[in-house]
């Protein structure tokens, strides 16, 4: 019989990508998606919102991940746009196609008068009722899936998200998700290192035992820093701010933007957090630099598979199979 010690377990490592917007995106992402592949991350998570286009282009996503690397992918998800039967058909084409991860999500609210229609803000108003429709698909297709579980993550927030009354009622949400069936959670950017471990202590002191991993973006010029506190209604770091603002070269920038990102994930590590989950802004450069500056390396498979096609019509066809439009 072989026996193997116990180790301690490694922190994970996953990144997060966008679907491409056009075939010359496509291309790029190919080559970040190679680049990322060499820190071996743990797994690869790919953002849903937008058009029915833009779902489309994840989902196609998520069928390059599985056919042509051996990246393991964790799906993002959003009730919004979405009514229980398109997410129902979704999650169930997600399985189909090799999906075992899903990050379950609200969704950011359509902005605009177009969006007004209540369609557009889906029929499943908190992502704890999504968490709730994975289980049920889940417990459909016991027999694919061997009787074992896909994992669902949940989103956290270090800061008070902006449509909640207070930071203590994001804990009690959080701790709703886990009750629901969530397996861990992924941290909101933030930029404050005291927010990771205070979100951290409060939860685990209301009940949350998931492991909550802190999600971190290299941020390497001062309109990106703006224009993603603007989407994610953040208060932008004034120190960061300034550092990014008096550089003098995107070199300067680019080490102002990895040593923040770098120094807030070993604090988190510091206080015990059990993985680091990269925003990428479909770029591999300041992620990897983040993970070479902390020595990190996933535990997933480094290498990608030879002669990946991001056009391949095979590995197209899989995703388009979508029964969701
Ligand atoms: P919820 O947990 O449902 O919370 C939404 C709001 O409702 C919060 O203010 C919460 O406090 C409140 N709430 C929840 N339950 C109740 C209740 N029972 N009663 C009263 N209030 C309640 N967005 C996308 O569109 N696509 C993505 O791919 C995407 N990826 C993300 C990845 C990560 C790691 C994170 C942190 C966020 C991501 N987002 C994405 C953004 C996210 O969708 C937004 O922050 C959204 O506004 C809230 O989503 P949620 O899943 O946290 O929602």
């Amino acid at each position: 019989m072989t026996e193997y010690a116990a180790s301690a377990v490694a922190p994970s490592l996953s990144y997060e990508l966008y679907p491409p917007r056009n075939d010359q995106a496509k291309s790029k992402t190919v080559d970040v998606i190679s680049a990322l592949a060499a820190s071996a991350p743990d797994y690869v998570s790919v953002t849903y919102n937008g058009t029915p286009e833009r779902r489309r282009a994840s989902v196609e996503l998520i069928g390059h991940l599985i056919e042509h690397t051996r990246l393991r992918p964790l799906a993002h998800l959003t009730c919004v746009g979405e009514t229980r039967e398109s997410l129902d058909r979704l999650v169930n084409h997600l399985v189909a196609l090799g999906v075992r991860g899903v990050l379950a999500l609200r969704g950011d609210k359509p902005e605009g008068a177009e969006h007004d229609a209540a369609s557009a803000h889906g029929e499943l108003p908190f992502a704890r009722y999504l968490v709730e429709l994975i289980r049920n698909v889940e417990n459909r297709r016991s027999a694919s899936l061997a009787a074992g579980r896909l994992a669902i993550g949940v989103a956290a927030y270090p800061t008070r998200h902006p449509e909640s009354p207070t930071f203590r009622h994001d804990v009690e949400v959080l701790l709703a998700k886990e009750r629901a069936g969530a397996n861990f959670a992924i941290t909101q950017i933030y930029f404050d290192p005291a927010d990771y471990t205070n979100l951290v202590r409060e939860a685990r002191a209301a009940g949350v035992t998931i492991p909550i991993v802190p999600g971190i973006m290299p941020v390497n010029n001062e309109r990106r820093l703006l224009r993603l506190c603007e989407l994610s209604g953040l208060e932008p770091d004034e120190a960061l701010r300034a550092r990014l603002a008096d550089a003098s070269s995107d070199a300067e920038r680019h080490r102002i933007g990895v040593g923040h990102a770098a120094e807030l994930a070993q604090a988190a590590f510091d206080g015990g957090a059990p993985g680091l989950h990269l925003y990428t802004f479909n770029d591999a450069r300041s992620p990897l630099d983040v993970v070479d500056a902390l020595q990190l390396t996933g535990s997933g498979t480094a290498d990608a598979r030879e002669g990946a096609d991001y056009g391949d019509a095979d590995a197209l066809s899989a995703a388009s199979r979508l029964a969701h439009a």
